[in-house]
């Protein structure tokens, strides 16, 4: 069957960001997605109102029929809301582990709102050891790691145990956006795009789900992120603009028929 990748992540009912953006970015890039829905938000195109969190021994209940029935090759964690809910991740990485896991650490929306409770940063942090690689974005690298200078981010992501890191740059400044991995602590790749002249809702979520499907599909970890960012990078080109103060919504599966 096709490559499964089981998803940890929030619904938003806009469809942009969250388990809408797995499902879409894994099945474009040739993947089937199993999804188990962490939170409920409230939000739209420009902001998030709120959000409701999935009790935690029904996510594991979830996870592990899911795990019992499909030959899962990956796990990707995206919107984990609390720290009972990464516990739920890290008691299933544990009992997986020779299930890859990616963990895009999701403190907050593109839009600002926040999809986390204070709590968050130490417990992500215990997830980081047990994960293949971790996608923080410049400003969630700065929170995770309590530092301003982004210099520091990675030899301190690196000494609490992620093994692989890809910095993603849309948050810095400039024409370009930089993204790039660390191996251990070592600069592994770059890769530059010319900046789109919109925000976007959900490209994160997509990049992430769109590397965990190249993951299970067995492509190594530099490929699949340069599969998964060229993919991207169309996605947002094509993305569709439902209001004038909100963000893009990246056009993930193109019609064809
Ligand atoms: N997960 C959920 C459920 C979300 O609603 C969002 C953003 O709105 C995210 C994750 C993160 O989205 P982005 O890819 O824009 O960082």
């Amino acid at each position: 069957m096709r490559s499964v990748v089981l998803c940890f992540s929030g619904l938003d009912p806009s469809g942009g960001a969250g388990l809408q953006a797995d499902i879409e970015a894994i099945a474009a890039l040739g993947g089937h997605a199993a999804i188990v829905c962490t939170a409920l938000t409230i939000q739209d195109s420009q902001k998030v109102y709120g959000f409701q969190a999935i009790d935690p021994d029904f996510l594991i209940a979830q996870a592990e029929r899911v795990l019992a029935d499909l030959p899962v090759k990956a796990i990707k964690c995206g919107m984990l809301a609390n720290p009972d809910i990464v516990q739920v991740v890290q008691t299933i990485a544990e009992r997986y582990p020779h299930i890859p896991l990616l963990v895009d650490p999701v403190l907050a929306a593109n839009s600002g709102g926040s999809l986390a409770n204070s709590h968050m940063v130490n417990a992500l942090t215990r997830l980081f050891p047990l994960a293949t690689l971790i996608t923080p974005n410049t400003l969630e690298a700065r929170w995770l790691s309590q530092q301003d200078d982004l210099a520091a981010t990675i030899p301190y992501l690196t000494s609490v145990g992620a093994q692989a890191i890809l910095l993603k740059g849309g948050h810095e400044q400039g024409q370009l956006i930089k993204n790039q991995l660390f191996m251990q602590g070592k600069l592994q790749q770059t890769s530059q795009w010319p900046r789109l002249p919109a925000e976007f809702h959900g490209s994160g979520c997509s990049l992430a789900a769109a590397i965990a499907a190249g993951i299970a599909q067995g492509l190594s970890l530099t490929t699949a992120i340069t599969r998964a960012e060229v993919w991207l990078h169309s996605a947002l080109q094509r993305a569709d603009y439902p209001h004038p103060q909100g963000q893009a919504i990246p056009y993930r599966v193109p019609f064809s028929c």
